[in-house]
């Protein structure tokens, strides 16, 4: 099934597997360029991408107002590290503490930083303000996490290639099943819990979409005992999900509405990727100033976190978010999509179920974990114009960029449903 490879393409695979470590299985297409929700191969050939990067392009490639803004900045002044105070940091800290409603932020560079960072935070806080004897936090985590790939963060995970020969793992971690809050009670009711670490729908598990009030009883337990309720929004914040954050359910006020039901408001919020739109690694953790205040100089850090250029693109890169309404696009898109994949499933046995919320979304073959016809329908979704990737066996994400128009999703949902039918 694996179609041929123009030999352009090929003399790229072949650099990256002879001199690259072996710690990725791409689908095998190269790109050179990006525009919006497009992407080109090094021969010219154009697709739409139906990955976003793993959600951190949902303001689209090469979004002309984020790249100017990192141009600008990069002749600009670039690195001063934390030594120096720079005139980009407080105004980047106002503006997203104002954005997301957080008295503080503590900015890094990637995903699983940010996460190391809560971690840390949640422990201190726990020694600190809870009275739990110092070495004795523990942290509440899901079945089936993601959260990123440290040696810290991979010892919660169950993702056996992620941890496999990589022990000893760090211990302090309490797993429970994901979308069961009687489970979420009984581990919350041991001692020296210092919080809970969730993602409001796993990602990479295949996006997993937990019962809609699941977020918002996990945050009054939460309260009820006294541990911090920490989001992990680096995959599904920043508009992905219909809303501004995915703790906000069904809202659509963009996160200004702590008065109303659905806003499960995090103690803890920690955002990535999109918060770029993918330009430049740029990791955020927000939290009120009883918490992050525990946090004193020299405590923890980056060199380059919160550097002037990250601060400049995340703040282009959140005023595209709202300046064009993706929150809103990727709902009223979102829901077209599953109405469209579900009118298809009914028709078919190659597909069991779509699921996901705005435009984060997954089908599930009907084939074995173990079997390759997603990677097969990856490869000819792939010849047919259009990229998205097999995560976990016979679960495809579908996630393009937010920027895309209701047109081109109904094109998309063409090709992917040609494609499906070959394998019926
Ligand atoms: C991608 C991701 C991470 C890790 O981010 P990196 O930038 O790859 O370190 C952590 N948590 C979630 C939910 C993610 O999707």
């Amino acid at each position: 099934m694996e179609s041929t490879i123009a030999s352009k393409s090929q003399e790229y695979i072949e650099l990256e597997n002879e001199h690259g470590a072996h710690n990725y299985h791409p689908l095998p297409v190269v790109l050179d360029r990006g525009d919006g929700v497009y992407v080109w191969d090094v021969e010219g050939k154009r697709y739409y991408d139906f990955l976003s990067a793993y959600s951190a392009v949902n303001q689209g490639h090469c979004h002309p107002a984020i790249v100017n803004a990192m141009n600008e900045q990069a002749q600009t002044l670039t690195l001063t590290s934390r030594a120096f105070h720079n005139d980009k940091l407080g105004v980047y800290e106002k503006y997203m503490t104002d954005y997301f409603d957080f008295d503080k932020v503590l900015p890094m560079n990637t995903g699983a930083e940010a996460v190391e960072t809560a971690i840390k935070i949640a422990r201190k806080w726990a020694y600190e303000k809870k009275g739990v004897p110092e070495h004795q936090a523990q942290i509440i985590v899901a079945e089936n996490n993601f959260h990123g790939r440290t040696t810290t963060i991979i010892s919660f995970s169950n993702d056996e290639g992620a941890r496999k020969n990589f022990g000893p793992y760090t211990p302090g971690f309490i797993k429970v099943a994901y979308d069961d809050v009687d489970a979420l009670e009984n581990a919350l009711k041991q001692e020296n819990v210092a919080g809970f670490l969730i993602e409001p729908i796993q990602g990479e598990a295949g996006v997993y979409t937990p019962d809609d009030n699941y977020m918002r009883e996990a945050r009054e337990l939460c309260k009820k005992y006294e541990a911090l309720f920490i989001a992990d929004e680096i995959q599904t914040g920043i508009a992905r999900t219909g809303a501004l954050l995915a703790v906000c359910g069904k809202c659509t006020c963009q996160g200004h509405c702590e008065r109303q039901q659905t806003y499960a408001r995090p103690d803890i919020l920690i955002l990535g990727k999109a918060l770029s739109g993918g330009a430049y690694p740029v990791s955020a953790v927000l939290a009120d100033n009883d918490i992050m205040n525990v946090i004193k100089p020299g405590q923890h850090g980056s060199t380059f976190g919160g550097n002037p250029v990250a601060a400049a693109v995340a703040m282009a890169a959140l005023d595209v978010v709202r300046d064009e309404s993706l929150a809103q696009n990727a709902r009223k898109l979102g829901e077209h999509f599953r109405k469209r994949i579900n009118e298809y499933i009914s028709t078919t046995d190659t597909v069991t179920l779509v699921r996901g919320r705005g435009l984060l979304n997954a089908i599930v073959v009907n084939d074995s974990e173990t079997s390759d016809t997603a990677w097969n329908i990856c490869l000819r979704l792939r010849d047919h114009g259009l990229l998205a990737k097999p995560t976990h066996g016979n679960i495809i994400r579908f996630a393009p960029p937010l920027v895309m128009t209701m047109e081109q999703l109904d094109e998309c949902i063409d090709i992917i449903i040609k494609t499906l039918k070959e394998f019926e």
